[in-house]
């Protein structure tokens, strides 16, 4: 997924990527223009939230219970990789079986456990999905893409998930792996693994047209950012976890306190 600098480069998208677009376009030229190695270490909340990703999925592949011995086995060895320990480590525990059980309760099949895709269907840009786990035949759709997350930060309503950049990077790369359109309508779900709760949305045809459109004027705002060298810096609550925020220049370091 590396980028060239030059404008005619292709442009490669996923969630993460639109994300730093949309928050910050000199942090998204830090990882993705000059592909610069972040030098700062990664926050406890980063690591909880690494942590208890890599635990769910190594549970669902293994199809393991979720609050038996041999998953909490699995938890623990995680969460010593990455270094947590105490009230760390006891919250990584909560989340990891709460949120594998509520993936299960859906039932149907598990699908694309933590497993990448790329979708080319256009010569402007690439379009990068990460899927934490789909789920096909369960109980709110014929399938469903659910994404873990384990920050401060959720999403509380249909629209406000709707809205966001990543549920439409989702359902438009979930609906390219899986062409099939009796397996519609595709759900697309948030599940906020520290509050136990889950948010919905069912996408239709209209949405993944706009999503479509979105998706091709951002690549083109990008391909003009390169050509012009235009980066600006957008600072906010946001430079708490930023990788760059020790080499911004609009933003003092010490001033931030890690989240
Ligand atoms: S610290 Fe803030 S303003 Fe600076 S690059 Fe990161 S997100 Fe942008």
């Amino acid at each position: 997924m590396s980028e060239r600098n030059g404008s005619n480069a292709p442009v490669h998208l996923s969630k993460s990527i639109l994300g730093t677009w949309e928050r910050c376009r000199l942090a998204y030229k830090y990882e993705r223009v000059d592909r610069i190695a972040s030098a700062v270490p990664p926050s406890a909340a980063q690591l909880r939230g690494s942590a208890a990703h890599a635990a769910v999925a190594e549970i669902l592949k293994g199809a393991l219970e979720p609050g038996a011995a041999a998953s909490l086995a699995v938890i623990d060895r995680i969460v010593d990789g990455h270094g947590l320990a105490g009230g760390d480590g006891d919250r990584v525990r909560g989340w990891v079986v709460d949120a594998a059980s509520i993936a299960l309760e859906r039932g149907g099949t598990l699908r694309w456990v933590e497993e990448l895709f790329s979708v080319e269907r256009t010569d402007v840009f690439t379009l990068w999905a990460k899927f934490d786990i789909a789920i096909v035949g369960g109980a709110l759709a014929p399938l469903e893409v659910i994404d873990f997350t384990f920050g401060a930060h959720r999403v509380t309503t249909p629209e406000e998930l709707a809205s966001s950049i990543g549920a439409r990077a989702y359902r438009l790369a979930a609906g390219h792996v899986e062409p099939d359109r009796s397996i519609r309508p595709i759900a697309i779900t948030e599940l906020h693994g520290p509050s136990c709760s889950t948010v919905t949305i069912v996408p239709d045809d209209a949405y993944v047209i706009d999503a479509w459109a979105q998706m091709k004027a951002v690549a083109a705002e990008i391909r003009t950012a390169r050509e012009t060298d235009e980066f600006p810096a957008t600072p906010g609550r946001h430079c708490g976890w930023c990788a760059y925020r020790d080499r911004c220049p609009v933003v003092n370091a010490d001033d931030i306190a890690p989240l």
